[in-house]
């Protein structure tokens, strides 16, 4: 039961973020005017806004053009739920606020990263508020946040500065050292390392796979945050299951 509320109110919580990012790369408003339809601009009553049951029930059409809405829509909304579903159904309290908030602001900017590769500087203060509270009451121990920013920033500049040198190229950008920034706080040292390792593995991995489908090119943008969110979201997850698994990897 806890979960059925918890998850539904993390698709509300995804259709907010839906808005934040449609508009925020437009430097549009977030909160006026009300939702409208990208297609032919009706704006959307509140009965067919409801996260989820809204886009099967239309079949993922608008009900006045018929337009097709896209699916970042559901899968924004069913990915927050889950993860808002399993946060308060895990964990403690004050971490599942912290935990499920910041994801849904970090899944934002994964999201963004992949359509315009840029991560949003508001979305990066935001998660910084977000950890500023959950240091300020205890539920994240300070030297654990430090060593996670000096892993999630130093580790990724060092990595930009010898590409650059190697190849004068920028690999990353300096929106992923600001995200690497948040994750470190978040997650901690250990994890992070983790974390930047999977998130390199599976960019390399998609960066052949788009090799092969679209034909090389060596100027073609690859946004990293996706990778380092999906990361650094699925290695806490797991950790919570096994933390055997992060303590052998500590014992190395
Ligand atoms: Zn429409």
């Amino acid at each position: 039961m806890d979960l059925l509320i918890f998850f539904t109110f993390g698709t509300f919580v995804g259709s907010f973020f839906n808005v934040v990012i449609y508009r925020m790369p437009r430097n549009e408003s977030i909160i006026k005017p009300r939702s409208h339809c990208p297609t032919c601009k009706t704006s959307i009553p509140f009965y067919r806004n409801i996260p989820l049951v809204s886009f099967i029930l239309q079949v993922g059409k608008c009900a006045n053009c018929q337009g097709a809405i896209s699916f970042q829509y559901p899968a924004v909304e069913l990915i927050n739920g889950l993860i808002w579903g399993w946060a308060f159904y895990t964990l403690p309290f004050p971490e599942a606020v912290i935990a499920s908030f910041l994801s849904s602001i970090l899944i934002a900017i994964a999201w963004i990263d992949a359509r315009i590769y840029m991560v949003p500087l508001d979305l990066i203060i935001a998660g910084v508020v977000v950890l500023l509270f959950a240091v300020i009451f205890g539920i994240l121990s300070y030297s654990q946040v430090l060593w996670g920013i000096a892993a999630g920033v130093l580790l990724p500049g060092f990595m930009m500065g010898l590409t650059w040198l190697v190849t004068r190229r920028q690999g990353m950008g300096f929106g992923d050292l600001q995200l690497g920034l948040i994750l470190g706080a978040w997650v901690g040292p250990i994890a992070m390392i983790l974390t930047l390792f999977f998130a390199s593995f599976l960019g390399l991995v998609a960066w052949i796979v788009i090799s092969m489908v679209k034909g090389l090119d060596r100027d073609r943008p690859l946004p990293f945050a996706p990778y380092l969110v999906f990361s650094a979201i699925s290695i806490f997850i797991v950790s919570e299951y096994s933390t055997t698994l992060i303590d052998q990897l500590i014992m190395l």
